[in-house]
């Protein structure tokens, strides 16, 4: 403000204009290739609006974005609230940035549009990491459906390689289907645990060690120490009883202290390793394409869906045929083709 105030007016003018001012794909487009945070900023939050005329632009950007040529690691985070995943990304964050990379931090959080969310993802919980001029921090874009917010977020991993950042974080909380999402859009995905006492393989949600390239053990410091070697090697048995996974590589599991900084790096070291290996067989290539063939279907799904679900027509005799089923006047299978017979009339 104080230097704004010399400035003469029509500069400030100028400058507040383009503040508001829309601006253009290529002046967005050219800003995130010159890795200008400010502005990958707004085209995120072109890219989460809802206003139709903001559709077509915010997918031209994502084109020009897609062009762009990127070497990064996709690295998906979870874990229940407070197992110490702010901490995490926190320590991991500032380490990767001073080894010279460039760290983007996104969320997948489906609760924030109802609450203030279980992930704030934002400045007052990664402190160090938020002032670090090589880190980008970005809140859960809110939505109503967890395909939603998922989608947003995916874009925004594109716009962020775009913008020349190495590692993509992507933090999730374990609600709903939101681990399943973020699997399905990074190339490693790492559950941070706790220690307990000798429960560690209870209240683990199904499936999650599947999807789970590795496991970290986190708060293994103190007194906690001892308890975090045991759920290491408990860890690492349950693991055993899974199939091999299709690339070749075998769930790791290893502790680590996001607080006291032990641990972090190796276990990047273990990412990196992974990522070597996942190259060098063609998996990494493979598993990018597969996600994206996937999220190509989910999204003409979801718009199929949509199309006809909108439909008054449709909706009236859904509402009427479901009313049939309940009162057990036709058979449910026969209900549905004749509500599908509805789709082809209106075509
Ligand atoms: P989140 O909810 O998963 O993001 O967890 P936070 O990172 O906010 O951590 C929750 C609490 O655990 C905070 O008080 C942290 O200081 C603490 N914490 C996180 N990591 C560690 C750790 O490695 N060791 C210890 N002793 N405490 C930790």
């Amino acid at each position: 403000m104080a230097a704004e105030k010399n400035r003469p007016s029509n500069t400030i003018s100028k400058i507040k204009a383009l503040r508001k001012r829309e601006l253009s794909v290529e002046e967005l487009a050219d800003g995130i290739v010159n890795g200008n945070k400010a502005l990958l900023a707004k085209a995120i939050t072109l890219l989460e609006s809802t206003q139709p005329t903001h559709f077509e632009k915010a997918n031209a950007l994502i084109e020009k974005c897609l062009a762009q040529p990127n070497n990064s690691i996709r690295l998906g985070i979870t874990g229940v609230p407070g197992v110490g995943k702010s901490s995490f990304i926190e320590t991991l964050g500032t380490t990767l940035t001073s080894l010279g990379k460039k760290v983007a931090v996104l969320a997948v959080d489906p609760s924030s549009s109802l609450s203030k969310g279980s992930i704030l993802g934002d400045k007052t919980r990664m402190q160090s990491l938020s002032k670090d001029p090589n880190a980008f921090i970005r809140p859960s874009p809110a939505g109503t459906s967890l395909g939603g917010v998922a989608q947003k977020t995916r874009e925004s991993i594109i716009l962020c390689e775009a913008a020349g950042y190495d590692v993509i974080l992507v933090e999730t909380v374990g609600v709903g289907q939101s681990e399943i999402a973020v699997h399905s859009m990074v190339d490693f995905f790492l559950l941070l645990k706790l220690s307990g006492a000798g429960d560690e393989l209870q209240g683990i949600k199904r499936g999650i060690m599947e999807m789970a390239d590795a496991i970290a053990i986190n708060k293994a410091d103190g007194s906690n120490l001892e308890k975090a070697k045991l759920a290491v090697t408990e860890f690492s048995r349950a693991l055993h009883l899974y199939p091999p996974k299709a690339n070749g590589w075998t769930p790791k599991v290893m502790k680590c202290s996001a607080t006291e900084n032990i641990g972090i790096l190796e276990i990047w070291h273990m990412v990196e390793a992974f990522v070597r290996q996942n190259k060098e067989n063609g998996y990494f290539e493979e598993n990018r394409k597969t996600q994206n063939k996937n999220w190509f279907l989910q999204t003409v799904d979801e718009h199929i869906k949509q199309f006809f679900y909108q439909r008054p027509s449709f909706q009236k005799a859904k509402a009427e045929l479901l009313t049939d089923v309940e009162e057990r006047k036709i058979s449910p299978f026969y209900a549905a083709k004749i509500l599908l017979g509805h789709i082809t009339k209106e075509l």
